[in-house]
């Protein structure tokens, strides 16, 4: 029998009524002839509850990293037990598991752990006992067996993970939305839900601040060719007709493939900038070197041509890592003999993506072009084979949004192909 992996979410599981509610949709999977796995996050609001305990406590140490993997992973084991009690009641055999329970093996970074193995003899003889097994997500434990979590967001690629092992014959993320939509529906009235998208668009879209995913189950499935649907909670499941967004391969002979798939956004930006830095080899490794080594992200880089042998360095970084960034860099333009740091933290990022872009000249210029007209001033730029992504200042992101979107006619099913 094909194996269905499906995720739900907090929203989705946010009271017993709710918990009741998923199982109507496990049971509805069994009977059209499916064997269910199924993956839960906490309920509602729990994990940021737990975290803000943590914070009560206030003890920063790199050992109470340990211990905060152990509080946050007691969300999921609430909601694993409630949905395989109220399987049993509604008379389908069900059973739960932790993380490690499940076989997840993980390496020891607590918080943001990343799976080396899944151990699946425990699922396989829960399947073959004919029960549903109910996993909690985001979760697993070292080879020391101590718990580990996989980051904030994590229980799809708890899901992904499942599937892939199991060779399921598709991933279900159920969630509050009907999936992904081409811009942020709450911003933009007219953003349409998306039928289909490629792994690609949709790693550039979820990395490029679009929420309804984590980026790293994204990558997972396209790494393992794990076919993934986004789909509500609050929507019927007709198999026939599935609903939802499916994202998976892009088909060579796909004519009908937008050029422009979807468009994300995120204001959560900063940049930094340091100017007149000499033009000498070993600067940028110089500036951004102790910024890694803080583990802060960097995202764009800009670094201009120099007119008289010096020249200015920009990138951007997460806003909440905007302080530190620039206390690091205000040490770094000292020893490097830099004129001056500057930095604005009030700047959002915008992205177009689209696999048609490939095969497409000209969507750069109609986008600045588009920007110009609402005399929207880009800061910085950068592209990739898939993606525009520009910088600009924050009070104007609806607004580019919106035009944005209308301009490429994403609200419409007809919009232009490549
Ligand atoms: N409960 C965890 C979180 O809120 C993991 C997840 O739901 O994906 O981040
Ligand atoms: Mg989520």
């Amino acid at each position: 029998m094909a194996i269905i992996v499906q995720k739900f979410g907090g929203t989705s599981v946010a009271s017993v009524q709710h918990i009741q509610n998923v199982a109507r949709k496990i049971l509805a999977t069994r009977a059209a002839g499916y064997e269910v796995v199924v993956v839960v996050s906490a309920m509602g609001h729990e994990t940021d509850r737990l975290v803000n305990l943590a914070n009560e406590v206030d003890f920063q140490e790199s050992s109470a990293r340990r211990e905060l993997d152990v509080l946050l992973s007691t969300g999921e084991q609430v909601t694993v037990a409630l949905l395989a009690m109220m399987l049993m009641k509604l008379g389908c055999p069900a059973r739960s598991f932790t993380g490690p329970q499940a076989g997840f093996v993980t390496d020891s970074s607590y918080t943001r752990a990343r799976i080396l193995n899944i151990e699946t003899s425990g699922l396989a003889s829960a399947l073959s006992a004919g029960e549903v097994p109910v996993v909690t997500g985001f979760q697993g434990a070292d080879e020391a067996g101590n718990i580990t979590t996989f980051g904030r967001g994590g229980s799809d690629t708890t899901a992904v993970a499942l599937a892939a092992v199991l060779k399921a014959k598709e991933c279900q993320i159920f969630t509050d939305v009907k999936g992904v939509y081409t811009t942020d529906p709450r911003v933009v009235d007219s953003a349409r839900c998306l039928a289909r998208v490629t792994f690609e668009e949709m790693l550039e879209l979820a990395s490029q601040g679009s929420k309804v995913l984590h980026s790293r189950a994204v990558e997972f499935a396209g790494k393992y060719q794990v076919p993934l649907r986004v789909l509500s909670t609050f929507d019927d499941l007709d198999f026939d007709n599935l609903p939802g967004t499916l994202i998976t391969n892009e088909e060579e002979s796909d004519m009908e493939q937008p050029i422009i798939s979807g468009i994300a956004f995120t204001s959560d930006e900063a940049k930094l900038t340091v100017l007149g830095v000499k033009d000498i080899p070993g600067i940028a490794w110089r500036i951004l070197g102790p910024i890694s080594e803080a583990n802060i992200e960097v995202d764009m880089i800009v670094q201009n041509v120099a007119a008289d042998n010096t020249t200015d360095f920009t990138f951007t970084v997460a806003r909440n890592d905007y302080d530190e960034a620039r206390g690091l860099l205000e040490k770094v333009a000292r020893d490097i003999d830099a004129r001056e740091v500057t930095g604005d933290n009030k700047i959002a990022k915008l992205s177009m993506v689209g696999v048609g872009m490939r095969s497409h000249a000209g969507v750069a210029s109609r986008m600045f072009e588009v920007l110009a007209n609402k005399s929207i001033n880009i800061q910085m730029i950068s592209t990739s084979e898939i993606k525009i992504s520009v910088v600009i200042a924050e009070e104007y992101i609806e607004l580019a949004a919106r035009a944005l979107h209308a301009a490429f006619e994403l609200d419409l099913e007809s919009n232009p192909k490549k």
